[in-house]
């Protein structure tokens, strides 16, 4: 009998292979008894030489990511490099030898325990990512002590496999090898942990958040992995494995139909133009999109360039990562949002202390307005940028709430304008300033807020979770994140209205932008643009370039009467379907679900 785990989809593509279980166990440290004062030094040079030993390791493959991912990818290994560099933690095991007379690996081992044991009272993600920095530290370095080899050889094994495992690392991830790696399932992890990015980043299909996955699977167990529908499949039957190969298959029959879109116009059947623009969370991602059809970037999330790393990026690294994507997008806009920290994003320096609640916490605009030092470091970047090319690049601010915020935004900006002129550098003459709309705040009073910017765009993955009150990250609560509850679907009109009414641009940027019958309804809310991740613009350019208008805004005054979400799925579907074929979509099967 096969078993079938649902979990987060975090990188397209299907495969089916036999699985291996990484148990990327830390080592267990031998009980040898404590040391005697002539073993000191020298236990005490052990461990230096470890920690050496193992920082050497991480910036190798820091290189080696820089080289195969680019330079903000690379960052991510530098909370490891200061936590071996943290007197706290090697002053700290040092003391346990001498004090103690303990070895070195369990001096370590105990000093590492008790960071653990630190920060482990706390479901807050920005401390659970550290303590996964942490355990790739502590395996290194115990394992260089007790003469086992790397922790990433573990990893390497003969012929393909899929990798199953409790949670990847990132370090791990890019050590992987990707002729031998069909796949990565785990039973943590989420859509945005850094891993996940990482092997879309790779190509590499990825399902997260599979609960006990890597208890379930067996070594050599044959599984189905479908990333795009985030789902696993275990010991499949004849049946199933046909199934999923013809869906493999349909979806690259329908990519290569796909390809051939890319530089036709995304408008509709009836003339009505409606931009497509991409999502993009790193500078290099900017190429991609375009290839792909991509009229500009409609959300650069920025957070990456920040996220694990030890000190805020300068203002010239971030002035050279707008203009990288800027440059690819000369001649359209290119929206880039400042830093939406918190939530489940959050940088090694802000010092963050844990929240109850990160998602309704100190979190996005809240978080830049506190921290003027690094919101005008990042504005004075921004106006560089735009300033330094002829391009439309675009500032948002993340999870406005409230005009205040917007206002205050802008007095930051006049003030950095007004130092970049008198330090005799260049400054835009114009640029836009738009507003993020993603709490049921903002939508309801979009009126005002439309007065105070140039453009909206729709956040709709937070618009649904604080709409809906069903944490966004939460793979037991999917089948209720719903993004086609009539709830949300009035406040998209609402907003949309709004933005039309105040004669701005109204984009969408969350993932019902991707999907096939979000886009055509929102299409008939006339919604100016979508912008989606790279793999899904040739999907919604068919879509625009299939549907009328006008039937899109029939479809919507339906749905808007509809009284569940299954009405409005419904109602959308019969439309839709009466033009493209609903069963061919490649998202088909997440029609009715997430988006
Ligand atoms: C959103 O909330 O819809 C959005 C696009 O922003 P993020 O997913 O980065 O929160
Ligand atoms: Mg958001």
């Amino acid at each position: 009998m096969s078993l079938v785990r649902d979990g987060i989809p975090a990188s397209p593509g299907i495969v089916i292979g036999p699985a291996r279980v990484l148990r990327w166990e830390v080592p267990r440290v031998p009980h040898t008894g404590t040391i005697t004062s002539e073993q000191i030094d020298g236990e005490v040079r052990r461990l230096l030489d470890a920690c050496e030993w193992a920082k050497d390791r991480i910036r190798e493959i820091q290189r080696r990511a820089a080289e195969t991912m680019g330079e903000v990818e690379a960052q991510i290994f530098e909370p490891q490099l200061l936590m071996l560099e943290d007197a706290d933690l090697v002053q700290g095991t040092i003391d346990y030898i001498r004090g103690n007379h303990m070895t070195a690996e369990r001096a370590f081992e105990f000093r590492v325990l008790e960071w653990e044991s630190a920060m482990s009272h706390t479901s807050h993600p920005m401390v659970l990512d550290r303590l996964n920095d942490l355990a790739d530290v502590q395996t290194r370095v115990l394992r260089r002590l007790l003469g086992l080899p790397d922790a990433a050889a573990a990893a390497r094994t003969e012929g393909k496999f899929v990798l199953v495992a409790r949670e990847m690392t990132p370090s791990l991830t890019v050590q992987l090898d990707p002729d031998a790696v069909m796949g990565i399932a785990t039973d943590l992890g989420t859509r945005t942990s850094h891993s996940s990015i990482l092997a879309r980043s790779l190509d590499l299909p990825s399902v997260v958040s599979l609960g006990d996955l890597s208890e379930l699977v067996k070594d050599g167990d044959e599984v189905i992995l479908d990333g795009r529908a985030g789902r696993v499949v275990i010991n499949p039957s004849e049946e199933e494995k046909e199934t999923y190969r013809q869906r493999d298959f349909q979806i690259r029959e329908w990519e290569q139909e796909l390809v051939l879109l890319a530089h036709l116009e995304p408008v509709t059947r009836d003339g009505v133009r409606v931009e497509l623009r991409s999502n993009i969370d790193l500078p290099g991602e900017a190429e991609a999109a375009r290839a792909h059809g991509a009229d500009g970037v409609g959300l650069y999330r920025t957070e990456f360039l920040v996220v694990g790393r030890g000190s805020p990026p300068s203002e010239d690294e971030q002035f050279r990562a707008y203009r990288q994507v800027a440059d690819v997008f000369p001649d359209a806009p290119v929206v880039i949002r400042t830093f939406d920290l918190g939530g489940d994003k959050f940088p090694a320096f802000l010092h963050m202390q844990p929240e109850e609640n990160p998602f309704l916490g100190w979190r996005a605009i809240r978080v830049c307005l506190d921290e003027p030092a690094i919101f005008r470091t990042q504005l004075r970047a921004l106006l560089r940028a735009r300033a330094s090319t002829s391009g439309d690049l675009r500032i948002m601010i993340p999870m406005v709430n409230e005009v205040s915020e917007v206002l205050a935004t802008r007095a930051h900006l006049a003030e950095c304008l007004a130092e970049l002129r008198a330090e005799g550098k260049d400054v835009p003459e114009s640029f836009q300033l738009g507003a993020m709309i993603e709490t049921p705040a903002a939508a309801l009073t979009a009126p005002e807020l439309a007065r105070h910017v140039d453009f909206f765009s729709i956040g709709t993955n937070d618009l649904v979770q604080y709409t809906l009150a069903v944490d966004r990250g939460n793979s037991r609560l999917a089948k209720l994140y719903n993004p086609f509850h009539p709830a949300v679907v009035r406040l998209l009109h609402r907003i949309a209205g709004a933005g039309r009414d105040a004669g701005i641009e109204v984009s969408v940027c969350g993932e019902v932008a991707a999907n096939p019958l979000g886009a055509f309804m929102l299409i008939g809310m006339r919604v100016g643009s979508l912008s989606v991740g790279p793999s899904a613009l040739a999907e919604i350019k068919k879509v625009i370039r299939s549907v009328h208008h006008a039937d899109a805004a029939l479809a919507v005054e339906e749905a808007l009467a509809a009284g569940t979400p299954a009405e409005v799925v419904q109602v959308l579907s019969a439309h839709l379907g009466q033009v493209l074929d609903l069963a061919k979509l490649t998202s088909a099967w997440n029609l009715s679900g997430q988006a």
